[in-house]
């Protein structure tokens, strides 16, 4: 072809990246005085500023500390309801009344934010329609859609009922639009391979399905797990109950989401097994928010106090006993904020609860990666990595919150989405 060249270096464009502090997520500790090299979409080495070529492309960001991407381990980016709306309502009115393309459409558009607030990666777990979640991070990689990374889960799977209580008899088919139900241990394994079919990243499964009366059985677990495994597949296991999350537990599960009532026994085998937890926290300032404008006078709610002092003990004691713990947000209701905004208020919440600041960031990084298997790929950065890396000013250590929100520069796969000056 006469007068076409493939421009080869636009695709592998190579940078330094200049960092004042940067976050070494694996140790958890702040390194001072290093350069990241990337070339394309990944990290090729970490120097000292004096290897900088003289002709090199250099991003200073010596005034800033430099993190991996951060990661949001628990959303729901293709569901979305009112704060004074009923959850088994919306779910049935989105199926009846949305178009899955128009639901795709309006998740498309949610999951920039996320980037807006340096969340490269989700894990993105259930109520997605069918397999829904899989389109969209399909759409992302393949440039069509900006957002984060996506890890999809696909449909939850669960007994009958799935979440949806109060549905009647004749209308459980509709439940099956929204979760994969499974009858029997051979229907178990079936499901999985139809996920694995359709090209999940990661089975989560509903322990549980409070307020219907109904749950998985411990063989129904092992099979999911053994299933899940054999295709290198993780499983987590969302639990309100502790009944369910020691039955998940035993059953092989490697993490529990939510766990609002985990007894230390649960949590000890938690821990033995290496078994993580998600703790999905809400902040006060979230909360109040929420109430406010579903109608409620927050400040009257003194069981909100309860709340915020039992989900702090369980985080609390769930650290004291050893067991890994995973950043993850699980907002999907309208608090009229962006929906990755929405997200990094877990940030808010696990440092009210008394997290330490590099805690709850290695929490959004190395060990959310790890336990997806991919802490070479992401939540670090070291050679061989994605360029995800974004940057905030000020000191984490001493003034966490206000300097996670001063975010002044983010890449992600090797592409610059915001780069503040000064
Ligand atoms: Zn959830």
């Amino acid at each position: 072809m006469i007068g076409y060249t493939i421009n080869v270096s636009s695709q592998e464009k190579e940078f330094y990246l200049q960092a004042g502090l940067l976050y070494d997520s694996q140790e958890n500790i702040m390194l001072e005085n290093r350069v990241i090299h990337v070339i394309g979409n990944k990290i090729q080495s970490i120097e000292d500023p004096e290897k900088i070529p003289v002709d090199a492309e250099v991003i200073d960001l010596g005034e800033y500390t430099v993190l991996p991407g951060l990661i949001d381990a628990h959303t729901h980016v293709l569901f979305s309801q009112e704060p004074q709306d009923d959850f088994t309502e919306e779910s049935i009115a989105t199926l009846v009344l949305e178009n899955p393309a128009l639901r795709t459409l309006r998740g498309a558009k949610s999951v920039k934010s996320y980037l807006d607030v340096g969340i490269t990666s989700i894990k993105d777990l259930g109520n997605s329609g069918l397999f829904l979640d899989v389109a969209l991070r399909d759409a992302i990689n393949e440039g069509t859609v900006d957002g984060p990374r996506i890890f999809a889960s696909g449909p939850i799977i669960g007994a009958p009922g799935g979440q949806l209580y109060g549905v009647s008899h004749e209308h459980q088919d509709l439940v099956g639009l929204e979760y994969r139900i499974i009858t029997s241990v051979a229907d178990a394994k079936n499901a999985v391979r139809e996920h694995v079919n359709q090209k999940v990243d990661i089975i989560k499964i509903c322990a549980d399905n409070l307020p219907n009366n109904t749950r998985l059985t411990v063989d129904e677990m092992k099979a999911i797990v053994e299933t899940a495994h054999s295709y290198d597949l993780t499983v987590t296991a969302h639990s309100v109950t502790n009944q369910s999350a020691w039955e998940a537990a035993t059953a092989g599960v490697d993490g529990i989401e939510h766990g609002f009532n985990l007894a230390d026994s649960t949590l000890a085998l938690m821990a033995q097994k290496n078994i993580y937890l998600v703790p999905t926290e809400n902040s006060r300032a979230y909360m109040h928010s929420y109430y406010k404008l579903s109608g409620s006078n927050p400040e009257e709610l003194t069981w909100l106090n309860r709340y915020f002092e039992n989900s702090k003990n369980r985080l609390l004691r769930a650290i004291k006993n050893g067991v890994p713990i995973v950043a993850g947000s699980d907002n999907y209701t309208d608090i009229r904020i962006p929906r990755g905004a929405s997200s990094r208020d877990m940030f808010r919440a696990y440092y009210e609860a008394g997290m330490k600041p590099l805690d709850i960031l290695q929490a959004a990084t190395f060990v959310s990666a790890k336990h997806l298997n991919k802490e070479n790929e992401i939540g670090i950065l070291k050679p061989g990595s994605f360029a995800d890396i974004i940057a905030v000013k000020g000191d984490l250590e001493n003034d966490f919150l206000n300097t996670l929100e001063n975010l002044a520069f983010v890449m992600k796969n090797g592409k610059i989405y915001l780069e503040k000056s000064n």
